[in-house]
């Protein structure tokens, strides 16, 4: 799975190309901030908000994880220079040369070239004024308070897959056949990953007879927690995923926007699988808080994306208005005519689906149980308490 994504020459993300396209209509999937801009300038929002109330003052690192055509990246740029921060840096991680140049194209003003010999493999500035870095891996982002932002990012990092044959627990393997295609097969029997990987919660379970997980994935969540919990930050990642209830295997491929056998066309297929945001929990929760999972809809409803949606609907009607906030900069305002079908593909189908998840340093506990949480996250009653306030 890690060869067939994100291998630099062969990997699905290594091989884009503009004439092959893997995001959009004409791609493989779609994502919620390739679907409009309500999705990127909800999380700039959000971004924004929840570091006024951590109180902190001074510079501080905005990273995306895996930026894909940097849709989101631009729409949280657009939010954020609404609030005229000079003290944000970008820094992006991205392990694919072809999107490094796509992003660059899209987000800056003019192309540069790969550097040797620094952390980053290039800089450049962002169209709103911005300092941005990129770089291969999260370990040679500068240290400093880093907030963290990723979306469809965990899913595309490798998994391990076990079945139950009686009381022993096998691994899912992939393997060739004789005629030298891909195929899957199980271990004889126990191993060291199923002995080292699987939790005793789910060997007692015993109506489990499947289970999956992305040790890389917990690596990325470990290194996040070691940032914010040294240097100050936090983070949010958005991703298709459950809360660890999930029973079934989840790793799937698509092309065309179809769902494809995930071993027939390794590195042109987009291989993807569920976020066990309760394994990631369990990895992480003596040392940071976490929120969530909570689903998409519940989290940019609460952000007051409605609010939102009609200010824009608003906009697209009064001509004279819209090119006033173009000419103010204040969000670039796409005259999306799919405007509507979008918002409710983000908060319907994909809405539930996709699940925000939220990690803070434990130094900010008394700060956000006085809160109830980040907003996105606020329980019920206090989601309704400031409905109604407003
Ligand atoms: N966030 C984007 C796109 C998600 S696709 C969106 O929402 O539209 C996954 C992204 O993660 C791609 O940019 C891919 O190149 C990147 N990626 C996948 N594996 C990675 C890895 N191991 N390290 C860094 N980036 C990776």
């Amino acid at each position: 799975m890690k060869t067939s994504v994100s291998a630099p020459v062969v990997g699905y993300y290594g091989q884009f190309s503009r004439d092959q396209k893997v995001f959009g209509e004409k791609g493989d999937f779609i994502t919620s901030p390739e679907l409009t801009q309500l999705f990127g300038e909800m999380i700039g929002v959000w971004v924004f908000h929840e570091l006024a109330n951590t109180g902190h003052k001074g510079s501080w690192q905005l990273v995306e994880l895996g930026p894909g055509r940097a849709q989101l990246m631009n729409d949280v740029l657009n939010a954020l220079a609404k609030f005229n921060d000079n003290d944000v840096s970008v820094h992006l991680v991205e392990m694919s040369d072809a999107l490094i140049d796509e992003q660059e194209n899209f987000l800056c003003i003019y192309n540069s070239e790969n550097t040797k010999g620094t952390p980053h493999v290039r800089k450049n500035k962002t169209r709103t004024g911005v300092n941005i870095y990129w770089y291969k891996s999260i370990d040679d982002i500068p240290d400093g308070f880093t907030v963290f932002i990723a979306n469809e990012f965990l899913d595309a990092l490798p998994v391990h897959q076990f079945k139950k044959t009686g009381d022993l627990w096998k691994e899912v393997y992939v393997n060739l056949t004789k005629e030298g295609d891909l195929r899957f097969m199980t271990s004889k029997g126990e191993n060291l990953h199923t002995k080292g990987l699987i939790p005793a919660a789910i060997r007692n379970e015993n109506s489990r007879l499947t289970w999956e997980c992305s040790p890389e994935s917990g690596t990325v969540v470990n290194q996040i927690v070691d940032r914010i919990t040294t240097f100050g930050g936090f983070s949010l990642l958005v991703d298709y995923g459950h809360d660890g209830s999930r029973n079934t295997h989840s790793f799937r491929a698509y092309k065309n926007h179809e769902q494809v056998d995930p071993l027939s066309n390794p590195g042109v297929v987009d291989l993807t699988a569920d976020v066990d945001f309760g394994y990631l929990t369990t990895l992480v929760e003596d040392r940071a808080l976490v929120y969530g999972p909570i689903e998409q809809r519940v989290f940019l409803t609460q952000l007051g994306i409605e609010h939102r949606l009609r200010r824009l609907l608003q906009i697209c009607k009064n001509r004279e208005e819209q090119e006033q906030l173009i000419s103010e900069h204040i969000f670039q305002i796409l005259l999306n005519p799919f405007i509507l079908e979008s918002y409710n593909m983000l908060i319907g189908d994909m809405g539930t689906k996709f699940k925000a998840w939220a990690l803070f340093p434990k130094t900010l506990k008394f700060i956000l149980d006085q809160r109830g949480g980040p907003v996105g996250f606020l329980s019920k009653e206090k989601a309704e308490k400031k409905a109604n306030d407003e």
